[in-house]
């Protein structure tokens, strides 16, 4: 049914709403309780427009479960409009010169240098993660924002002389809107895998940041426009599944990239896929460490820690399995356990925590029953989180500290699934060869590890391993964005990876152009009727 506005032919009128922080003022600190929250705005044509909608969720701080903000479900007729405008916005778009939308990326990349502490802050008090992490969080999309703006020479075409004076030449063109599904555990590193190559390659962009941490985005897109994005290019929307539908299925957006769970990834990839359109997606993971005796220990011990643990193991390249190969490996263990005990878990904007909450209270209790069910499965708890409980403000929140479980195994449920918490799974194995086919057998192919001192090993593992992205005494092996990021088997579902070339490749498509201007009089002109050849 038409809206009155529309029947009478009227334009809806907007409220406006400004972001709740600035460049030089932001949260430093938990909100008061009962603090009245912010209503997150959407970004449609380079403003902040508060939503029609009566359904609202609310986003509550990780670590003390106060309601700090509250996010739309948009209606219909305002996700109709953002998609309209991108689609619009795109003709305009991509007709701009590549050295100027070079110039915007930079301006962009500049003010995201700017404004890292501030998008930081919000990050902690959405998602909860350490403000040393959240930094991180956002440095690691302002590089893919950084290659972007080599777009002038990752953009060339081919040309060829193919035949006297005729010549070949292949460029590649934008594909039109590109549609963006985020998760919440990188509120702000995620929408950057896509945004600034969107931008580059002259298309335009419609964002649903995750529901639960919309903040980080919200500032993005305001950078955006600050940096001379004109209006529609870039559009932020909100909410569940209406909105994910709402993208997948309007014919003006012609491209997907996702990042989240197996559930939502494969419904958007199969959805997207059957309507011709071209989707990469990114899923869950499993990620593996294997230990081998000839190790350094110190480092390796480390090195566990720091990436089991580290935001609250609700990375996607997290190691949440460690494989020890052989009797020497399996002792470590007790100093992996005695190292975990020293890391503080606490308030992201308290300094001298090393880890904070996970994000919501289903992820806290799922996480416990993962632990209990794997003790009763037969696996051995070395060091139970679960008993870490927040003082004060924080006694609500969302904590678990380090957890190690070992005599892990398939079949048991901390090997098999996904817990996407502080929970590390330990499993012993006798041969490197072992460690391999344990690792291939799983389902996912994300990141996996190896620690040794032997080159011939790594060689070995190198070559047999079959995971997207590997690291030689390197926990966390994501490669920086002139690579790509290039998860395998179930952590991914699409033909072309996110960032580097192969995200051009994605978010571009070829055209040849065929021409020929002859340089000689040619006498005795006649049509010819057989398949041309050129040669
Ligand atoms: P999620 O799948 O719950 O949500 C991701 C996005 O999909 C959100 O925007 C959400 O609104 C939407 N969504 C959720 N369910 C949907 C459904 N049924 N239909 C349509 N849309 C739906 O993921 P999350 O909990 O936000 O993020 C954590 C997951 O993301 C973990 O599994 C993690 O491994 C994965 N992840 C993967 C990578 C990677 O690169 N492989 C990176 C980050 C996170």
């Amino acid at each position: 049914m038409l809206r009155r506005s529309q029947q009478l032919g009227l334009k809806r009128l907007l409220s406006t709403i400004k972001l709740s922080s600035t460049t030089s003022q932001y949260p430093t600190g938990h909100v008061q309780p009962n603090t009245q929250p912010y209503l997150t705005p959407s970004f449609i044509n380079n403003k902040f427009v508060k939503s029609d909608s009566q359904t609202w969720f609310d986003i509550r701080d990780p670590a003390t479960n106060e309601v700090v903000s509250k996010v739309p479900q948009n209606t219909p007729q305002e996700l109709e409009d953002a998609i309209a405008a991108a689609d619009k916005a795109f003709h305009v778009w991509k007709d701009y010169s590549i050295i100027k939308r070079q110039g915007i990326a930079f301006k962009f990349v500049q003010l995201l240098r700017e404004n890292m502490d501030r998008i930081a802050s919000v990050i902690v008090l959405e998602q909860g993660k350490t403000f040393a992490d959240a930094k991180g969080d956002v440095l690691r999309g302002l590089q893919v924002a950084e290659a972007a703006c080599n777009i002038t020479n990752d953009l060339k075409g081919q040309t060829l002389e193919v035949a006297k004076d005729m010549e070949t030449k292949m460029i590649r063109e934008p594909l039109g809107v590109i549609g963006s599904i985020c998760p919440f555990n990188f509120p702000a590193m995620v929408p950057l895998w896509s945004l600034p190559l969107v931008l580059v390659t002259g298309n335009t962009a419609v964002i649903k940041p995750s529901e639960r941490v919309p903040g980080a985005a919200m500032i993005i897109a305001q950078l955006c426009a600050e940096a001379g994005v004109p209006e529609g290019v870039v559009q932020m929307v909100h909410g569940k599944h209406d909105t994910v539908n709402k993208i997948i299925e309007d014919p003006r957006v012609k491209a997907l990239t996702f990042v989240g769970g197996d559930k939502a990834g494969k419904y958007i990839y199969e959805k997207g896929t059957s309507l011709g359109k071209r989707v990469q997606a990114n899923l869950g993971a499993k990620n593996h460490l294997v230990v081998l005796p000839d190790a350094d220990k110190a480092q390796f011990v480390n090195a566990i820690n720091g990436a089991a643990f580290g935001a609250a193991g609700q990375r996607c390249m997290a190691i949440s399995v460690l494989v020890t190969v052989g009797p020497v490996t399996k002792e470590w263990v007790k100093d992996i356990v005695e190292d975990a005990k020293k890391l503080k878990v606490g308030s992201g904007f308290d300094s001298s925590s090393d880890l904070g909450p996970l994000i919501n209270p289903e992820s806290l209790t799922r996480s416990h029953e993962i632990i209990a069910d794997s003790v009763k499965q037969g696996a051995e708890l070395l060091l139970d989180g679960r008993s870490f409980k927040g003082e004060g403000k924080f006694a609500k929140g969302n904590f678990l500290g380090p957890t190690i479980i070992a005599n892990c195994k398939p079949g048991i449920r901390a090997y098999d699934e996904e817990i996407f918490s502080p929970v590390l799974s330990v499993v012993n194995v006798d041969t490197i060869e072992e460690a391999v086919q344990l690792i291939n057998n799983n389902k996912y192919g994300n990141g996996v590890s190896l620690f040794t001192q032997s080159g011939a090993a790594a060689q070995l593992f190198n070559k047999t391993i079959d995971c997207g992205q590997v690291g030689i005494n390197v926990p966390i092996p994501v490669p920086l964005p002139m690579f790509s990021f290039t998860g395998s088997r179930g952590s991914f579902l699409g033909d072309l990876n996110f960032y580097g070339q192969a995200g051009i490749t994605f978010l571009t498509k070829p055209k040849t152009i065929t021409s020929l201007w002859r340089t000689e009089l040619v006498e005795d002109l006649k049509p010819s009727t057989s398949m041309p050849t050129q040669e």
